[in-house]
């Protein structure tokens, strides 16, 4: 697309944006006020409803999915113009699934036409929310050894086994599920890729605590579930393809998660400056506090550079495969630096998560801090990361564990 093109679409995406953003969605997102959607779902407020559904009928939850779909129909560029507008006015996300950050784009790629049809507009409208069924009790890092069974009944698989850490599996509608099709042949091999109703007969949820005192996963069971041969994706046996494409989004969506979060009301350096005060010259009383912040910001910048180096490599179809393999590892490594450095500069008041004399939004960041602990395990470890990144990006010799 000509830049003329971009400058007029940048043009009509502000006017769109100054229309139908309310100014109550143009502040950092609460974690309370997302929109997760599904067919419980319930809006925040009117304001919040009165976004989600502007997106929703422009397409924007979706905005890169084709228009037949549901989605916004944009090119990449223009993707781009929307979410930097969307930033930089501060609107909030319209839509939190994880139909739309991971199952989406992989049906868009293995998915039938009748699957793509019934699944991606109720995705992009809210009305379908997705839990993820990967992991199982001997199964995480070493996905391939799942043994959560689906036999063939002829019209249909009979489903038993279990599957754990899936994420508010007890709020979703619909999981979409790795299971065991073969035992005879090599284990990436016997796999495929299900979905099922959760309100099928048979599939039950037990919710696991976590120590922010929440409860975000469950243990799912699967009991003689009967799932039609329809909710099939990809080829029998064939589900490792479709396993694969959907974790690489996954992990780009979980690169960028820090960004996704509820915002502490003050940024890193302001809230040190204000916790440990400043010398005379103005900079930050804590000379080690100080270094160590500002290795995280240029470590963070070097990392949006990189984010845009990926984007620009994309679009001029020259991407280097090898560059967002890194982009797990170091989003997830760096979320967590940035929530010690936080903590650091809280001192006192950075522990306890429910004492009644600390503020709100101080305990709200300790239990950040708690939370974010979860993002260099879930969609693959560090050290897993690290494994992949060896072997695919710099040619060492590796076990990769959940690639
Ligand atoms: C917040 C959160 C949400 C999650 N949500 C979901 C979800 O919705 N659905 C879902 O299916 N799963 C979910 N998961 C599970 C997640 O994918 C697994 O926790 C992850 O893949 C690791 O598996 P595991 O917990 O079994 O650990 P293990 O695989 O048992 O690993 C234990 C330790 O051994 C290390 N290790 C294992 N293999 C290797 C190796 N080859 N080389 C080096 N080190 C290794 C790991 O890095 C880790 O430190 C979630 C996890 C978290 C924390």
């Amino acid at each position: 697309m000509y830049n003329e093109e971009l400058t007029q679409f940048r043009a009509e995406t502000v006017a769109w944006l100054e229309a139908n953003c309310p100014q109550s969605q143009r502040q950092p997102i609460v974690r309370d006020q997302q929109i997760w959607g599904g067919r419980r779902r319930v809006f925040p407020s009117a304001e919040a409803q009165q976004w989600f559904e502007a997106c929703r009928d422009k397409g924007y939850t979706a905005p890169e999915w084709p228009s037949e779909y549901g989605g916004g129909g944009l090119s990449s560029a223009q993707a781009k113009v929307l979410q930097q507008e969307m930033a930089r006015m501060r609107c909030r996300p319209p839509l939190y699934c994880q139909g739309l950050w991971m199952l989406g784009p992989a049906l868009l790629v293995y998915g039938n036409e009748a699957q793509k049809r019934e699944h991606l507009g109720a995705i992009c409208r809210g009305e379908i929310r997705w839990a993820q069924g990967y992991s199982e009790p001997s199964a995480g890092s070493d996905l391939a050894n799942l043994k959560t069974k689906a036999e063939d009944c002829g019209d249909h698989f009979l489903v038993n086994g279990t599957k754990i850490w899936t994420t508010k599996a007890d709020e979703a509608d619909w999981i979409f599920c790795l299971v065991r099709t073969s035992d005879t042949t090599p284990k990436q091999a016997g796999i495929s890729f299900l979905l099922i109703d959760m309100e099928t007969e048979g599939v039950s949820t037990s919710p696991i605590p976590l120590i922010s005192g929440e409860s975000e996963f469950c243990q799912t069971f699967f009991d003689s579930v009967k799932v039609p041969k329809a909710n099939l994706v990809g080829e029998l046996n064939g589900g490792w393809a479709v396993a694969k494409e959907l974790l690489k989004h996954e992990r780009k969506m979980m690169a960028a998660f820090e960004g996704m979060l509820e915002k502490p009301a003050m940024e890193l350096l302001e809230l040190a400056q204000h916790a440990v005060g400043v010398d005379d010259s103005g900079a930050l009383a804590d000379d080690e506090l100080r270094s160590d912040i500002a290795r995280h910001l240029m470590r963070e910048t070097a990392m949006g550079q990189l984010g845009e180096r990926i984007y620009r490599q994309g679009k001029a179809k020259q991407s280097d495969p090898r560059l967002p393999l890194l982009m797990k590892y170091l989003g997830t490594s760096e979320a967590q630096t940035k929530d010690e450095l936080i903590l650091r500069a809280l001192g006192d008041e950075g522990l306890s998560m429910d004492d009644p004399t600390v503020s709100l939004g101080l305990r709200k960041m300790v239990k950040q801090w708690a939370f974010n602990k979860s993002l260099t395990i879930a969609g693959g470890t560090s050290e897993v990361q690290l494994n992949i990144i060896a072997k695919r990006a710099l040619g060492m010799p590796s076990a990769e564990g959940k690639s």
